[in-house]
C-alpha cells in the first residue's frame, strides 16, 4: 500500500532522474486539513455569470480568503492558489471565448496544488440544443485543462440550474477549492436547487447526525468512518464476523458502535436499522462501501465468482435500501452513497462480474434518487479509481503501476481521498445533490 516509485521521485536523485528522462513527477496532494485555510494563495473570481458576487463574498467573509477581481490585483510574481470562472451565463459557442480569454493567463499563473473550478449550466437543464451545446463544450475542455495541470492542480467543473441560488453553488465550489477534493479531478458536478442551504456548522458539518459504514473493518471503509466522526457523526461500522478484532479497532478510535454482519443476510437492512436506533437513536446517513473483486477473465468465470460479486456488490444494496428507503427508514435529510468503480464505468479486463455489479450500482442511484427527491433524501455514487488499498496491492505488479501512473495526477489515491467525497455528499448542504456518481480517480485516463 506505499507507491515507492513516489517516495523515489520526492528525493532530489529522484527528481533529477524523472526530470532528464521525463518521467512522471507525482507531488504529496493538497488533502484537507480542518485548521488549513482552504486556499493559501489568492484564489481569482471571474467571468460574466451571475455567481461572481455570492462566490467571492462567501470567500472572503467566509473564508477569510484573498480573492481578486483580476490578475491586474497582483504583482507578477504572485501565483495565484485557485481561479474560479462563472460563465454559466454564456449560451452560445462564440462566448467560450471567454473561457480563453480570462483563463489562459490565469491558468499559467497556477502554483503547485491549486485548483480551476469552473461553474456552467447543466445542459440537462437547458432545451435549447446551441445552449446545450456551449455548456458540453465547457465540460470538455475542463477535461482538457484538468489534462494540463500539474504538480497536483485539479480542474472541475459545477453545473447548476438555470437560475442558480448561492446555497446550492457555493457549498459545491468550496468542495473543490478545499483538499476534500484532492483526487477528484476532470469532474462535472450536477448540483440543482432543491432545498439547498449553506452548513450550520462548517467544521463539524455532519455533527448531531448517525452514520452506518459498511466493509468498516479495513480499507476505504476504515477511512470513511474516521472522516464522518472527524466531522461530527456518531459511526456504525459493519463488517464480517471474521473482521472483528479490526472492526472494533476503527470504531473504538471514534467512539462508534459495530456490528457484525454478513450484508448478503435476507434480514441485513432491518437489522442495521434495528441497531442504529437502537444504540444511538436514529439513522441519517448510508455508506454502502463493502465489496468484493473475485477477478478471472469472462470466459473462466465460474458461477460462485459471478454470483458472489452481483450478490454483495449489488443485491445486497438494493435489498437493504428496501428498509433504509421504506416507510420505516431514513427521514428528511437522510443520505446514502454507495461505492460504485471507475471499472463500472469503463468496464476492466478481468473483471467483467465486477464491472456489472458496480454499473448496476451508478444505474440504481440515478434511478431512486428522483422517487426520493420529495422527502428530502439524497443518493449518490462514489467511483473511485485506483486507490492504496488491500484490494488494490493484490493486483499483479506491472497493471498496478499502470493503474496508479496512467491518471493526471500519477499516483494512486488514498482510502481518505474516497472518504472525503463521502463525507461531502453526506452534509446537509449536499441536499441539490442527487443521484450522481462522482468519479475519485485523480482523472484515470484507462478506458472511458
Ligand atoms: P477492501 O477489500 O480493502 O475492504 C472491503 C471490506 O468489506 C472488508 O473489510 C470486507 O471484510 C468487507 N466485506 C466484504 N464482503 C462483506 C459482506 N458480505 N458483508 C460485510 N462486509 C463485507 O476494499 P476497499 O479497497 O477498501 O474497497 C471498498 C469499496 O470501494 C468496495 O466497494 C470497492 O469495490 C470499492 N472500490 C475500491 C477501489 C480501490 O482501488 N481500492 C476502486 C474502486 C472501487
Amino acid at each position: 500500500m506505499t507507491d515507492p516509485y513516489a517516495q523515489f521521485i520526492a528525493t532530489d536523485l529522484g527528481k533529477a532522474v524523472a526530470r532528464k528522462l521525463g518521467l512522471p513527477r507525482p507531488v504529496t496532494l493538497r488533502r484537507f486539513d480542518p485548521e488549513a485555510p482552504l486556499c493559501d494563495e489568492p484564489i481569482l473570481v471571474a467571468g460574466p455569470g451571475p455567481m461572481v458576487a455570492s462566490i467571492t463574498h462567501a470567500l472572503r467573509e467566509g473564508h477569510e480568503l484573498d480573492v481578486v477581481d483580476s490578475l491586474d490585483a497582483l504583482t507578477e510574481e504572485t501565483k495565484l492558489g485557485a481561479l474560479v470562472l462563472d460563465l454559466s451565463s454564456i449560451r452560445e459557442p462564440a462566448e467560450l471565448e471567454t473561457l480563453r480569454e480570462l483563463g489562459a493567463p490565469a491558468v499559467r499563473r497556477l502554483g503547485p496544488n491549486a485548483r480551476v473550478v469552473l461553474i456552467g449550466t447543466d445542459p440537462d437543464v437547458l432545451t435549447d440544443p446551441v445552449a446545450i451545446a456551449t455548456h458540453k463544450g465547457l465540460i470538455g475542455a475542463t477535461r482538457s485543462i484538468a489534462k494540463e495541470l500539474r504538480a497536483g492542480a485539479t480542474a472541475n467543473i459545477v453545473l447548476g440550474p438555470v437560475d442558480p441560488g448561492p446555497a446550492a453553488l457555493v457549498p459545491a465550489v468550496e468542495f473543490f477549492l478545499s483538499g476534500r477534493s484532492a483526487y477528484v479531478d476532470g469532474q462535472p458536478l450536477r448540483v440543482g436547487s432543491t432545498g439547498a442551504e449553506f452548513p450550520q456548522d462548517p467544521v463539524r458539518p455532519l455533527t448531531g447526525k448517525v452514520a452506518v459504514v459498511t466493509g468498516a473493518a479495513r480499507g476505504i471503509g476504515a477511512a470513511i468512518v474516521t472522516t464522518l466522526a472527524r466531522d461530527g457523526a456518531t459511526v456504525v461500522g459493519v463488517d464480517v464476523p471474521a473482521a472483528g478484532d479490526k472492526l472494533a479497532t476503527v470504531v473504538n478510535k471514534v467512539g462508534g458502535s459495530a456490528l457484525l454482519l454478513d450484508i448478503t443476510a435476507p434480514d441485513a437492512g432491518r437489522r442495521i436499522l434495528n441497531h442504529c436506533r437502537a444504540r444511538h437513536g436514529a439513522l441519517d446517513i448510508v455508506v454502502h462501501n463493502a465489496g468484493i473483486t473475485r477477478d478471472k477473465l469472462f470466459v473462466n468465470t465460474d458461477a460462485d465468482r459471478w454470483g458472489q460479486v452481483i450478490d454483495v456488490n449489488l443485491r445486497s444494496i438494493i435489498a437493504m435500501n428496501e428498509a433504509f428507503l421504506g416507510e420505516k427508514g431514513l427521514g428528511e435529510g437522510g443520505r446514502v452513497v454507495c461505492l460504485a468503480s471507475q471499472s463500472g464505468i469503463a468496464g476492466n479486463r478481468g473483471q467483467t462480474n465486477y464491472a456489472a455489479s458496480k454499473a448496476g450500482v451508478i444505474g440504481l442511484v440515478a434511478a431512486t434518487a428522483p422517487e426520493l427527491a420529495s422527502r428530502g433524501i439524497t443518493i449518490n455514487a462514489v467511483a473511485p479509481g485506483f486507490i492504496e488499498t488491500e484490494m488494490t496491492a493484490r493486483i499483479p505488479f506491472a497493471t498496478r503501476e499502470l493503474g496508479r501512473r496512467v491518471n493526471s495526477l500519477q499516483q494512486g489515491g488514498k482510502p481518505v481521498d474516497v472518504a472525503e467525497v463521502v463525507a461531502f455528499l453526506a452534509q446537509p448542504a449536499s441536499t441539490a445533490i442527487t443521484g450522481q456518481t462522482l468519479r475519485v480517480c485523480g482523472q484515470s485516463m484507462m478506458g472511458a
